[in-house]
């Protein structure tokens, strides 16, 4: 990864652009190797053709790819393509297994997630496009907002409402597969953000966009249940790639602190950096663990809306600890952390990013608190059954004055 991935980040633009000359030179024969040591494509289990190392494992290496821009895609385990193969694993046909995960799994071809909508992407109820019927056909209209890759997608999973009378506001969606040559499909405008080195993250008009019936991903209404299916992994897989980015800010920062001298001392021996080297080592491991239980019970269960408190939490930690840390690095360097020579700026929006997409934080803070409190009685009289003189005579009564 340091030796030979991270240099691809300072000569090559986006990482999905796959067909570019250069990254055909430079990226293909590492992934090349990549296979010959089976480690291609990992976050797939066995029963969906891939080679089942757990999120465990797929936690300790992602919290390597995390170190390079170009890392995950080196592996074959680049958003958004590892979710998208999760959801055509799990409910692709034979047919469209062959047409689509297959070239995805080999990178021959990337895709793109478009469920955001201009109007609100922290509430998908506010998803407005719609697929109607006809015929042997589903017809798409509407917009999607930020839909990362789709410049240079093959084909898009996009989520937009099929029965918009449905009871259950959450049975109202679905998901479709929508080849990207479709016509019908145009992209207003990209859009980009400091530190990307391209935009890539589009805003698109679908008019008439015509799709044969059998590429709806699951039934009619299960738009939010296969979404699910991509989520879970996807937001860790995001955590401990960010894991590795703060990670790479601590040693930077470190490495600084050691280096540099003021008033005849080094960085090092004056407290307030003291601090922010203590601050930022722990809130690395407390995050670290925090990852590491959470793939751990993924693992055991294999059920990702059984713990989707703990994968909130994740989500919810990720941002404020790279932000921090990038931040506290920044600081430490001084003016060079600030200039264009450090990564630092960059990551400190990136920290950003991370707390917006796949939902942003404070809608996570929610899904803790909620799943917390769940399991949590109301006290049965006025004042708790927790008092200390309650639990004085509660004492004395087990085991006598
Ligand atoms: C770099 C990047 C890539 C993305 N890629 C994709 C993609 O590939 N496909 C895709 O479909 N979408 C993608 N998104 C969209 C992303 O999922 C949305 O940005 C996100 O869901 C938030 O929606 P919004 O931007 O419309 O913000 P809004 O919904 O307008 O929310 C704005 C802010 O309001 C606050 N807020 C919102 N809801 C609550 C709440 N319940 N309680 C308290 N405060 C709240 C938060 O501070 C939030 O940041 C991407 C976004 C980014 C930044």
């Amino acid at each position: 990864m340091r030796e030979r991935v991270q240099p691809l980040d300072h000569l090559l633009g986006s990482q999905w652009n796959i067909h570019d000359p250069e990254f055909v030179r430079l990226v293909r024969p590492l992934q090349q190797e990549v296979k010959d040591r089976g480690l291609w494509a990992c976050h797939l289990g066995p029963e969906l053709g891939g080679r089942g190392y757990g999120q465990l494992k797929l936690a300790l290496m992602n919290e390597k790819f995390g170190m390079s821009r170009f890392g995950p895609i080196v592996f074959g385990a680049q958003a958004p393509d590892t979710g998208n193969s999760e959801i055509l694993a799990h409910y692709g046909t034979p047919e469209q297994k062959k047409l689509w995960l297959e070239p995805l799994l080999a990178n021959d071809v990337v895709s793109c997630f478009a469920m955001t909508e201009p109007q609100g992407g922290a509430d998908p109820l506010q998803i407005r496009s719609t697929a109607v019927r006809d015929g042997d056909d589903w017809v798409i209209n509407g917009e999607k907002w930020f839909a990362s890759e789709a410049a240079t997608a093959a084909f898009y999973l996009m989520m937009v409402q099929t029965d918009a009378e449905a009871e259950n506001p959450y049975r109202r969606m679905s998901i479709f597969i929508v080849p990207a040559d479709t016509p019908g499909i145009e992209i207003l405008r990209m859009y980009g953000f400091y530190g990307e080195p391209e935009d890539t993250h589009a805003h698109l008009r679908l008019t008439d966009v015509r799709v044969p019936a059998e590429n709806m991903l699951g039934e009619p209404g299960d738009g939010f249940v296969v979404a699910q299916t991509r989520l879970g992994g996807g937001r860790m897989h995001h955590a401990m790639r960010t894991l590795a980015q703060a990670t790479r800010a601590f040693e930077m920062m470190c490495e600084r602190a050691v280096s540099r001298t003021t008033k005849g001392e080094q960085l090092a021996a004056k407290q307030m950096v003291q601090e922010k080297i203590a601050d930022s080592w722990v809130q690395l491991r407390q995050f670290r663990l925090l990852i590491l239980e959470t793939a751990w019970l993924a693992d055991q269960g294999n059920d990702w809306k059984a713990i989707r408190k703990n994968v909130s939490a994740v989500k919810a930690t990720m941002p404020g600890v790279l932000h921090d840390i990038a931040s506290r690095a920044l600081q430490i360097h001084g003016s060079l952390g600030i200039s264009h020579e450090m990564p630092f700026a960059e990551w400190v929006i990136n920290s950003f990013h991370i707390g917006l997409a796949d939902g942003p934080t404070e809608v996570h803070k929610v899904v803790v608190a909620r799943e917390v409190l769940k399991a949590v009685e109301p006290a049965k009289e006025m004042f708790p059954d927790y008092l200390r003189h309650k639990e004085t005579a509660r004492a004395r009564e087990l085991y006598g004055a």
